[in-house]
């Protein structure tokens, strides 16, 4: 391979040692190269040869790295076009768990451990704790359903009063297609339409330029709890739509902070559907949540429940052994006249699009529900508007307190234990991501794949890429045996890790010398063009 010409090195790269940070991360984005890498050691079983490796910290936020956010984000739009308008039934594979989805998931575990060490030795835990965060949403998109360590299962059986009701809405007759319906024109053309919907929460109150008009009568409460429940109603609006319209619907989601900070959603959905009828499905979607009341503070400030071994939170003032999650749910089936914590519907404004395939409506579309995707729902925080920050501020006010999850330590304000109770819970010191600004509320996945959208996983799109890059640079992408490798972490201070402004630059290097390498190959291939023309020509 040719040697990098001095010339299209910045100089920068050159004295790699001597610059700050900053002015390396600045450098990295500018070519696009992850600015917070996992360093990964990769052991060879046949050749013994060990090696420290960068891999990319794929995250998905502009906050945390731009450039694998905006990669991520490419990739999605990729993923939503091959799936729109399929004209065949994608046939799924059985998710068996690949050697990527294998690896991260040792991956987490170690970075589990390490994260235990260094908060039992008092140290700061925020990178990881952020690191295994993204590691989490990895493995999510790498066709994982849930959270590896199972917090999130668990179904129980409810009583039949305390199931949701089905809404009253007509039902077509199933049948096994995920096909919309065609339709042919006048001129013999076949044409298949889909939709493109945009479903929004109700309104809190007035709003202008993002925030309320008067905050004292905007209703934070309700904004908090309709966020950190919006993606059960996203469910109930998807198993709506496929029992009215009568084929199992795929569709293409992503959830979006409005300026208000609410989320929303846009949604392709593969088919049509007459529209009254899509209006009336979105109008009679609702989702109950069925959550041991939470609205009387019952302990507060130094007033708390106290922990007792072998006996959980008791009342600090009676000794009495507070309800544990399970047997508060379990009083709440018992009771005739229980109301749920909260319902959630949508809001009146929404919007409804017939889209053809392949028109520039369609790709203006898919730019649209992708656009915001790499901003965090809290970006509002950071703002100059002090009207808007302050409305940020009382939102996450509000949802300082609010239960998040049958574990969130919040319970116990409302005197029953968490799930999962142990020592040193307190209200208000809830870790989950919905109390963060990051999220104002909305924990849930951004973007919501249906399963058989396209034939292709995020990873398999990855690959895509991958394969042409190597096919261009004229390096064979041979299969290589999955157990060839093990990967371990590097931990920090280890002897064989560069700095990471060396290995920023190292990585700038070599995305350097591809794309000369690539624009080489496109100007041989524009050459060879440009003389068939010719030649045709003469
Ligand atoms: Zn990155
Ligand atoms: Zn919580």
């Amino acid at each position: 391979m040719t040697v990098t010409n001095d010339r299209a090195t910045p100089r920068a790269v050159r004295m790699a040692m001597p610059l700050a940070r900053d002015v390396v991360e600045e450098i990295a984005k500018q070519y696009g190269v992850c600015i917070r890498p996992v360093p990964l050691r990769r052991q060879d079983i046949l050749t013994g040869q060990t090696e420290v490796i960068d891999v990319p910290c794929g995250a998905t936020l502009e906050s945390k790295c731009p450039p694998c956010a905006k990669r991520n984000r490419q990739l999605r739009r990729a993923q939503c076009r091959e799936g729109w308008h399929l004209d065949h039934e994608p046939v799924n594979l059985p998710n068996n768990a690949d050697e990527y989805q294998r690896h991260l998931v040792e991956l987490r575990a170690d970075a589990q451990a390490w994260r235990d060490e260094v908060e039992k030795a008092g140290g700061d835990t925020t990178d990881l704790d952020a690191a295994i965060e993204d590691l989490d949403e990895e493995i999510n998109r790498a066709g994982m359903r849930g959270n590896v360590l199972g917090r999130t299962s668990g179904k129980r059986t409810r009583s039949t009063k305390r199931r949701q009701d089905a809404p009253d809405l007509p039902k077509r007759q199933m049948t096994k297609t995920t096909l919309g319906r065609t339709f042919t024109g006048s001129d013999g053309k076949v044409y298949r339409p889909s939709m493109f919907v945009t479903l929004t929460l109700p309104s809190y109150g007035r709003v202008l330029e993002g925030a309320p008009l008067d905050p004292d009568r905007y209703d934070y409460g309700r904004a908090a709890r309709d966020a950190l429940h919006f993606s059960k109603l996203v469910d109930r609006f998807v198993q709506n739509l496929r029992r009215v319209a009568g084929y199992d619907v795929q569709y293409f989601a992503t959830v979006e902070p409005q300026k208000r900070l609410a989320p929303h959603l846009h949604m392709a959905i593969r088919g049509t559907l007459p529209r009254a009828e899509l209006r009336q499905i979105i109008a009679a979607t609702y989702h109950q949540v069925w959550w041991p009341p939470a609205d009387d503070v019952r302990f507060e400030g130094d007033h708390l429940p106290v922990w007792e071994d072998g006996a959980g939170y008791l009342d600090p003032t009676t000794g009495e052994v507070l309800p544990t999650w399970e047997q508060a749910l379990d009083r709440l089936d018992q009771d005739e006249d229980a109301e749920p914590l909260h319902v959630l519907r949508f809001g009146d404004q929404l919007d409804i699009q017939s889209v053809l395939a392949g028109t520039p409506d369609a790709d203006q579309l898919i730019q649209y529900l992708s656009k915001y995707l790499t901003k965090s729902l809290g970006d509002a925080l950071g703002t100059d508007d002090p009207r808007r920050k302050a409305h940020a501020e009382r939102l996450l006010e509000a949802l300082r307190f609010e239960p998040c999850s049958p574990t969130c330590p919040n319970w116990l304000r409302y005197g029953v234990q968490p799930k999962g109770a142990k020592r040193g819970m307190a209200p208000g010191r809830c870790r989950g991501k919905a109390h963060k600004p990051d999220h104002l509320g909305y924990a849930g996945r951004r973007v919501l794949v249906s399963r058989k959208w396209s034939n292709k996983t995020l990873t398999e799109h990855k690959q895509d890429r991958r394969t042409w890059v190597l096919e261009a640079l004229g390096v064979e992408d041979e299969p290589v045996d999955p157990h060839r490798y093990v990967w371990k972490p590097v931990k920090p201070g280890d002897p064989e890790l560069a700095p990471i402004g060396v290995r920023l630059l190292r990585s700038v290097h070599q995305r350097q010398r591809w794309r000369n390498h690539l624009d080489r190959l496109q100007a041989a291939a524009d050459g060879q063009v440009l003389s068939a023309t010719e030649g045709r020509a003469a």
